[in-house]
């Protein structure tokens, strides 16, 4: 391999995703610095992830980094973990869904975890400041922000109906899972304008490309942080089969995501000496939270085939329909089969929630298998605040060789009882009015009588048929516990001039979806950087 000379810059980005982006943005509006932006990935040309339906033909595709966990003793199994590689990353691949949590989310990063100035009256100015929501306004929405945020512009009438029988369950309908509360059931928005994905690549770094002080290099992999001291001094990257290093005048910011970023920072010899002493690498910098408090979000699928309806999404999927998506932006190719969902409270009784549900006319079976080649529906259930933490390491020396994931799955058995009790509200849910009148039967768990399983048979269920609902944060945790990684203006202790912003950043996981929370920490992030 070959090495070029060194390039200067004031501040050097490792990672074009849902927060690599709004830095780059955001601090290349300042003509007077000059700002390196490295992403792995290729361009975002391809119209697939555009159009909001294709994608599930993003996973294991040249956009999708295809991970897999290492393999996991509960469940028995390694699970597939999908992560963006591409310009926007995850937020150019993910299932578009705009959800934040909710306020004790981020009031107990503030109160127990020490991340001050993170609590949600200090952060929801960044969720507004980011946002542009085309039906929703204050206090809880923005409406000039470069985030595109629109109800789904085509909705499956048995999405539709799933809402109108959680409504006579006894929930509440919530057409704002963003505003004063989460609670209750609704159809979701999504991260999209007029039907088409609005990545952070679209909304903030396409506008920015013009700018002659923001260099853009695709296909480009950083392997290692080069230290002067304690002092980060650049990014040592490969390209077209190079090695190259650029040099940062001001700072580093690693946005390379939950699995990435602590992956460089061991690679850097950043993170715990015994670890590091294990794959041979040299310890620069003591720090022993890198990688670990992993957390990640689960997902368990039931699945009915239904009768009587129009023909589920995935058989709408026509050349017609393309062309309608094309020319109009709404029809089948915009929805992002996650339509309908809610968030409620299963165990305890009390108004936090602790599940979130999410469904839709297509069979939403995360873990591989493809579904009947029938109309089904999929409702999942996902706990929210699992107890579960697990850690990202090293295989090898090899930058380029994929980091050990283990989010050790179901080690805190409470984990499962929520899932089984979310999915026995998911099973009531189903027989009412109106939408129990599409069911034909249950295909998973394939049951003539789903009521009749015991908690024993639902669990074995759980553990056999979760898969990642694509939320792992707090590898790089802020705060000031043990394993803090970094503080709560993001910068890396130990480390001066680096800083991690992205989702690993989070010290717990927040009660929904992770972009929109992501998006948010980089907006305020600039703020302190800028
Ligand atoms: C399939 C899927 C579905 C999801 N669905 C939803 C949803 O519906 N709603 C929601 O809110 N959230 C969803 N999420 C989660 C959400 O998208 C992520 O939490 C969020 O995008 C994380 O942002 P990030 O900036 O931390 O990382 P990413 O957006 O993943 O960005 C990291 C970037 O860094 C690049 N990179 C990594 N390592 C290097 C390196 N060494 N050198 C150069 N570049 C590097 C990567 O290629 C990538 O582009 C989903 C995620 C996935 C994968």
């Amino acid at each position: 391999m070959t090495s070029t000379g060194i390039e200067g810059f004031d501040y050097v980005i490792v990672g074009a995703g849902s927060a690599g982006c709004v830095l780059a943005d955001r601090l290349s509006r300042d003509d007077r610095v000059r700002v390196l932006l490295l992403e792995a990935g290729g361009p975002d040309t391809d119209e697939l992830i555009h159009i909001p339906a294709a994608l599930g033909m993003l996973f294991g595709s040249h956009t999708d980094w295809s991970y897999r966990t290492v393999e996991q003793p509960q469940p028995g199994r390694a699970f597939s973990w999908p992560r963006g590689k591409t310009l926007g990353g995850s937020s150019s691949t993910n299932v578009m869904i705009y959800t934040r949590g909710n306020r004790h989310d981020y009031d107990s990063w503030r109160d127990e975890h020490g991340a001050k100035g993170w609590g949600y009256d200090d952060i929801l100015p960044y969720f507004m400041k980011s946002e542009s929501n085309h039906r929703l306004g204050e206090p809880y929405h923005g409406s000039d922000g470069p985030l595109h945020v629109e109800d789904r512009a085509y909705t499956h009438e048995l999405s539709q109906s799933w809402l109108d029988a959680a409504v006579e369950w006894g929930m509440d309908r919530n057409d704002d899972f963003a505003g004063a509360s989460c609670v209750g059931a609704g159809l979701y928005q999504v991260t999209c304008h007029h039907g088409r994905r609005w990545s952070t690549a679209d909304a903030y770094l396409r506008p920015a490309l013009g700018r002659p002080n923001l260099t853009v290099r695709t296909s480009a992999v950083a392997t290692k942080i080069t230290l002067d001291g304690s002092r980060a001094a650049g990014i040592t990257y490969l390209r077209d089969g190079q090695e190259r290093t650029a040099h940062a005048d001001r700072e580093i910011l690693l946005c390379g995501g939950s699995i990435n970023s602590p992956q460089l920072l061991l690679l850097s010899g950043i993170g715990d000496p015994d670890e590091l002493h294990d794959v041979g690498i040299d310890v620069r910098v003591p720090l022993p939270g890198v990688g670990r408090n992993l957390q990640d979000h689960l997902m368990a699928p039931v699945v009915w085939e239904t009768r009587n309806s129009t023909d589920i999404v995935r058989d709408l999927l026509t050349p017609d329909n393309l062309e309608r998506w094309r020319t109009h932006g709404d029809g089948p190719f915009a929805s992002n089969y996650g339509e309908v969902g809610a968030f409620l409270n299963v165990t305890d009784g009390q108004s936090r929630p602790d599940v979130q549900l999410v469904g839709g006319a297509t069979a939403l079976i995360l873990s591989g298998e493809e579904g009947p080649d029938r109309p089904v529906f999929t409702m999942n259930c996902v706990p929210l605040h699992p107890q579960t933490r697990g850690t990202v390491r090293l295989a090898s020396p090899d930058p380029q060789a994929p980091p050990l994931i283990d989010p050790r799955y179901f080690d805190v058995p409470a984990d499962a009882s929520v899932m089984v009790a979310g999915l026995r509200a998911v099973m009531d849910i189903a027989h009412r009015a109106p939408f129990a009148e599409y069911l034909a039967r249950s295909y998973l768990p394939a049951s003539d009588d789903l009521d009749g399983l015991d908690d024993a048979a639902l669990e074995e269920h759980v553990r056999r048929w979760s898969a990642t609902a694509y939320h792992p944060v707090g590898t790089c945790a802020m705060g000031t516990g043990h394993d803090s990684v970094v503080n709560s203006d993001l910068e890396v202790y130990g480390v001066e001039r680096l800083r991690v912003v992205d989702a690993s950043v989070m010290p717990t996981v927040i009660s929904g979806n992770t972009n929109a929370p992501t998006i948010m920490i980089a907006e305020k992030a600039a703020e302190r950087i800028g």
